[in-house]
Formats: C-alpha cells, sequence, structure tokens
C-alpha cells in the first residue's frame, strides 16, 4: 500500500503499512478537541499500533461557533497525521461523518465522537476484529451511561422500530463503528441525501461482528442534543428509513372504517326498533377522532413529501469552508 502525500509521512517512503482513517465530526468542541486527539495519539503510540499501520485523524468541524477551528488548526500543524474539513456552517453530524467517509483515504474508517465518550481504546479490538476478516465491527454500547428513564424508554422504542425495518438487532448501537474501505466505497456511492449511518451500515450487509463498549462521561463542554432534536431526529430517520408509519396510516384508517360500519349498523338497527340514538355526544367524539385522526395522517404523508422534495432539489448535502 503507497501512502499518500495528505498523511503526513513522507511520500517518497513506501510502506506496505496499512493506513487507518479517524473521522471524528466535532461542533462546538473547544473542551474537548485537544483532550481527545492527545488521547487518541497516546493510544496509538503506546500500543502496536503506530508498529502496523499508519493513521490518518480526520476532524470535521461542524460549523462550530466557538474556537474549535483554531484548535484543529493548530493540532494540524503539531501533528502531520491531522487532516480537516471546516464547513461553511453547521450542518449535522449525519452531513460530517458522511464528508469524513469522503475524505478518508485509509484500508479502514473508524468514526467515533470528539467528546471521548466513545473509549478510543475499543478501536484496538475494532482493528483486530478487522483483520480477522469481519468488514464492519459496531460498536456497541454495553451501559447507556447516564441517561433519564424517558430517555432510555424511547430510544428503546425506537431501535425495535428500526431493528425491524433493517432485519437486524440494533440495540445499544451507536456511532462508534470501523468500516473496511469497500464498506465506506459502497456508504459513498449511495445518492440519497436523508441518510441515518448508524442502520445504513446494517443495510449494506457484509460480514459484521461487534465489539462492546462502556459509554464514558463526556470530558468537556455540553452534549448538543435536547428532548427536541432528538425528537426530530428520530422522526427524521424513521420517515428515512422505514414506511412503517405509512402502513399505520392505512391499517388504522382500515379500522376506523370498520368501527364506523359497525356504529351505523348499530344506529339503523337501533331506528327501527324505535330507540333514539345518542346524538350529540356521539357526534362530537367522531368528528374530532376522525379529524385528528386525518390531520395526523396527513402530517406524516406530508413528512414523506417533503423529504421527497429535498432529495429532489438535490442541494449538497453541506458546503466546505476550508479543506486539508
Ligand atoms: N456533533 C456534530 N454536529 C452536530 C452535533 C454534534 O458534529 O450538529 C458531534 C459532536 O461534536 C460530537 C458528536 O457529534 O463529537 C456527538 O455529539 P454529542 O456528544 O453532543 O451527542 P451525545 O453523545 O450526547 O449523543
Ligand atoms: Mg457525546
Amino acid at each position: 500500500m503507497l501512502t499518500g502525500p495528505r498523511d503526513g509521512y513522507d511520500p517518497s517512503q513506501v510502506t506496505d503499512m496499512k493506513k487507518i482513517s479517524i473521522v471524528v465530526p466535532c461542533y462546538n468542541e473547544e473542551a474537548t478537541v485537544e483532550q481527545y486527539h492527545n488521547t487518541v495519539a497516546d493510544l496509538w503510540d503506546s500500543s502496536h499500533l503506530s508498529e502496523h499501520y499508519l493513521r490518518e485523524l480526520i476532524f470535521i468541524n461542524d460549523g462550530s461557533s466557538d474556537n474549535t477551528r483554531d484548535l484543529i488548526m493548530r493540532l494540524s500543524e503539531r501533528d502531520q497525521t491531522v487532516r480537516y474539513t471546516f464547513f461553511s456552517r453547521n450542518f449535522g453530524k449525519e452531513a460530517a461523518i458522511f464528508c469524513g467517509l469522503k475524505q478518508a483515504t485509509g484500508d479502514a474508517v473508524v468514526v467515533m465522537d470528539c467528546d471521548l465518550q466513545h473509549p478510543p481504546a475499543a478501536m484496538v479490538e475494532m482493528i483486530s476484529k478487522w483483520e480477522e476478516g469481519f468488514d464492519i465491527v459496531e460498536g456497541i454500547k454495553s451501559t447507556r451511561g447516564k441517561e433519564s428513564r424517558s430517555h432510555g424508554f424511547f430510544a428503546g422504542l425506537f431501535y425495535k422500530m428500526i431493528s425491524r425495518m433493517v432485519g437486524f438487532d440494533m440495540a445499544g448501537s451507536s456511532d462508534y463503528k470501523l468500516m473496511d474501505r469497500k464498506v465506506v466505497d459502497t456508504l459513498n456511492t449511495l445518492p440519497e441525501k436523508a441518510t441515518f449511518f448508524r442502520a445504513l451500515s446494517y443495510w449494506v450487509g457484509y460480514r459484521q461482528a461487534t465489539v462492546l463498549y462502556e459509554v464514558a462521561d463526556r470530558v468537556g463542554g455540553e452534549s448538543k442534543w435536547s428532548g427536541i432534536s432528538l425528537i426530530k431526529y428520530a422522526v427524521s430517520n424513521l420517515t428515512s428509513f422505514t414506511y412503517a408509519p405509512l402502513h399505520l396510516i392505512a391499517i388504522v384508517g382500515t379500522v376506523i372504517i370498520l368501527i364506523g360500519i359497525g356504529l351505523g349498523i348499530d344506529a339503523i338497527i337501533s331506528y327501527f326498533q324505535g330507540e333514539s340514538v345518542g346524538g350529540y355526544p356521539s357526534l362530537v367524539i367522531l368528528i374530532t377522532l376522525a379529524t385528528g385522526g386525518i390531520m395526523l395522517s396527513l402530517g406524516v404523508i406530508a413528512i414523506y413529501i417533503a423529504k421527497m422534495y429535498s432529495e429532489l432539489k438535490g442541494r449538497p448535502r453541506y458546503v466546505v469552508d476550508e479543506q486539508k
């Protein structure tokens, strides 16, 4: 394998060492980015990794408004293995991950968070599974770290639905994973813009293995997720990955029609028996239920139409300001 000039190693040096690319999305991570870099560099130099693999550390700065950009620049001056892409604004973690996959030149690519919640040490096990012949090594959370009970419940429900769609058990799955070059090439050819990286790596197939890791606490700064943004994330990913909500509308619609037919028959029978049907309350209930149901169904359909519209426009999913 030839090393490219970008990885900072002497370009004239021909080596058969494999290269591992590490893709790190960063958004307002001034409190963590240096510590992250030092931890990975130390792990690399203190383990057998440095003897066997070249490394490429790709920071994707997702439009941070703090000092993250300057810190990454400084790291790249200090460490020749550091590369970066700066987005023109915040485009979201998915966009940052997929930009990193496009940038990566390694034989294997590891995606991990900048806040050290994904323990870099687990990468050693991921790489050895890759060497055993697995193409995708999924990082699976053995514990979910510090999160509320309701968050755990809804996350569990969400992953159950997604798991049914992809046909794999996605419980505990995360964005921390290693992929072989061929998997990255496959992901890079997908034309859609609304991606869900966590599930797509299951969807592509290939030989898959898992590595368990414990979610660590953030080493600094704060999580970028609020309750609302998590709901948006769940809705966006469910609708980009499954048609289940549309099927659900059809099923609920059918059930409501059956109930309506039943009530109609009951009303006719009561009429001929001379019993009056309770008018106003039952009407109000029916109208409210039906209108609510219709509005909800239209809303779900609208989400899919909006998605189609946005895919149709074909805008790039991120704008690059600077790259190295
Ligand atoms: N991140 C990003 N763009 C965003 C939000 C987050 O690149 O719009 C990055 C963030 O810098 C971190 C990773 O995605 O490296 C995970 O984010 P965070 O720690 O906030 O999520 P949590 O771990 O709480 O799920
Ligand atoms: Mg985090």
